[in-house]
């Protein structure tokens, strides 16, 4: 019996890597399925970013970006596609064509910089994703168009990685790729997944605890990356309506549901939409749920996931249930 005990403890060790990808550090952690399933999942994950990230001349969104038109992999055909579906669903909120704002306010450089109004609306009317048209993999921009995926990259590896874990027959993951975390399979003890949810504060610790099963988590704060002008914080979500930073309140936004470029999506959606619009899109749809601290303290959690968080110590947030 306890030999036994003991071979199913060892060969229940998960395999793990991590790794800078997406301009952020990722960690994976796999247990059980074939050996070197963390390395395929590594590899095609860098392989999605060498495709997807806008600011690398090589990429195939930052080719499209330049040459207007251009037949695209499987994997951006399939990424765009959803995006641009999200696009629609999320109206005003959610713009994969902010590419040229993000620019214009330093976000991809780190020269930041502040544009002036007439810029800003020059800015705001470049961005429309009706402008992208696809077709059977070769998508075409207008002359003044230009994606950035960076709000649905992440939440498209983790769905990536999940049919790359049920091929490799893994009995369960917890991948971390900055903010979007994926939790796949049953846990070898039969616990439920425990994952924290980041301080806007201080990104390095929780301000709470959520217990979930297979789903992806992901998180958009405006701690990610910001700028600071006589004391006004500029984040790196932007509003597709005015081409300028988001502020309306909201610090942070976790959505939690079963596809990731929809989580990815929502995160960084209902983050520009505030707390009114973000609240009214869930009880119009209910098939996610939400985690919304605003900047005074006060703490949204949706129904399905009230009874499964717990605010970690020293956080004296108000919460409060979305129904
Ligand atoms: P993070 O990358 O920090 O996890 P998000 O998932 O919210 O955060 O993505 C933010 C990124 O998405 C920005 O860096 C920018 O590239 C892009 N972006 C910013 N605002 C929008 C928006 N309203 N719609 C679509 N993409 C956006
Ligand atoms: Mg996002």
């Amino acid at each position: 019996m306890m030999i036994l005990a003991l071979c199913a403890c060892t060969s229940m060790q998960p395999s793990s890597a991590s790794f800078q990808a997406m301009d952020t550090l990722m960690s994976l952690k796999v247990y059980g399925g074939n050996t070197n399933l963390c390395d395929t999942l590594k590899s095609r994950i860098q392989t999605l970013d060498g495709l997807l990230d806008a600011t690398d001349e090589k990429s195939e969104i930052a080719r499209l970006n330049a040459e207007k038109s251009a037949a695209v992999s499987e994997d951006t055909d399939a990424l765009l596609q959803r995006s641009l579906t999200l696009c629609e669903q999320l109206g005003d909120s959610f713009d994969i064509t902010v590419c040229p704002a993000v620019r214009a306010w330093g976000f991809t450089t780190g020269d930041y910089r502040i544009p002036s109004e007439h810029e800003r609306k020059a800015l705001a009317d470049r961005i429309d994703y009706r402008r992208v048209k696809a077709d059977h993999g070769t998508y075409t921009l207008s002359a003044q168009t230009e994606l950035d995926l960076g709000a649905v990259a992440k939440g498209y590896a983790a769905d990536v990685s999940a049919d790359l874990l049920r091929d490799g027959g893994a009995q369960a993951a917890v991948l971390n790729l900055g903010g979007t975390i994926a939790l796949y399979g049953k846990k070898p003890d039969g616990s439920r997944f425990s994952v924290g949810i980041a301080d806007p504060e201080n990104p390095a610790a929780y301000f709470g605890t959520l217990d979930c099963d297979a789903c992806v988590v992901a998180t958009s704060g405006g701690y990610e990356r910001y700028f600071e002008r006589d004391g006004k914080r500029y984040i790196h979500i932007l509003d597709p309506k005015t081409a300028a930073p988001v502020d309306n309140g909201v610090r942070s936004v976790t959505i939690v549901t079963e596809n990731g470029t929809r989580a990815d999506a929502l995160s960084t959606a209902l983050f520009v939409m505030g707390l009114d619009r973000a609240a009214d899109y869930y009880r119009a749809h209910r098939d996610f749920d939400l985690i919304l601290l605003t900047d005074k303290d006060e703490l949204y959690l949706t129904e399905g996931i009230f009874d499964d968080f717990s605010l970690s110590d020293g956080y004296d947030y108000t919460v409060h249930r979305l129904g």
